[in-house]
């Protein structure tokens, strides 16, 4: 049976479209607040919300202290939409024409590779730029290799169109609560960014949920804010 919401849609669009359940929403944002109370909630809105509608999901989410997505279009979704939260590419941007857009309209890039660092150095600028740095600690994805990381991090510390490094990884086996990987990929992080005095970030849903030392300064919940369990059991 379709309520209020749903006959006005069809009635104005035509067909049905998904209403999004702005309070579930919400509160799913707040569990992540009250679960890592220390951090700031960089809430993932990737690949359209999951699925949901970036849009309206980030209205529904405008108590999160940043937007993550992947890629620029859908940062520019939404500042078309008026939505003025920080907004952090998670796979960053490759030439010096995108890291300007990102500085005009507070956009921060990841950085996780030598030729996103490149674009960086080759960029001249007098606008400044927030930039997250991705380690690689296990995930075998995205960012800099261990052994690649304190060579890159001194080239970013080096650049004068920085303002704020912010530095990053990502879990891979987080989802399985007794998984010694995890363990391991916190110990890598620590190792190589407990003397750097800028602000990090390991958590994504499960980390969030299931491991507590992996909180820090900044979590990055996905799945559990559209009510998905990011856990393999
Ligand atoms: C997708 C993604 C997240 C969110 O992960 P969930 O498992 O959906 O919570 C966090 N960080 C990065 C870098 C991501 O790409």
């Amino acid at each position: 049976m379709m309520d209020l919401e749903q006959l006005r849609a069809l009635a104005l669009h035509g067909e049905p479209c998904a209403i999004i359940d702005q309070t579930a929403l919400r509160q799913n944002l707040q569990l992540a607040r009250t679960t890592a109370s220390n951090s700031k909630i960089l809430s993932v809105i990737k690949a359209n919300a999951y699925g949901h509608g970036i849009v309206p999901v980030a209205r529904a989410l405008s108590d999160a202290d940043a937007f993550g997505v992947a890629r620029l279009k859908e940062a520019l979704a939404l500042r078309d939409a008026g939505i003025m939260h920080p907004i952090v590419l998670l796979e960053g941007v490759y030439s010096p024409h995108d890291l300007e857009l990102c500085a005009r309209l507070n956009l921060q890039p990841v950085v996780h590779s030598f030729e996103q660092l490149e674009s960086l150095e080759s960029w001249t600028s007098t606008v400044k730029l927030t930039v997250w740095c991705k380690i690689d600690t296990g995930m075998n994805r995205l960012g800099f290799g261990v052994d690649a990381f304190p060579a890159a991090w001194a080239r970013l510390s080096r650049l004068s169109n920085v303002q704020q490094l912010i530095v990053m990884t990502h879990l891979a086996d987080a989802d399985d609560r007794q998984d010694l990987r995890t363990q391991t990929q916190l110990a890598r992080f620590k190792q190589l960014t407990d003397s750097l005095s800028v602000e990090r970030s390991v958590s994504n849903s499960a980390g969030l949920l299931a491991w507590q030392a992996t909180h820090m300064e900044w979590v990055r919940p996905g799945l559990m804010l559209y009510g998905m369990s990011p856990f393999a059991d």
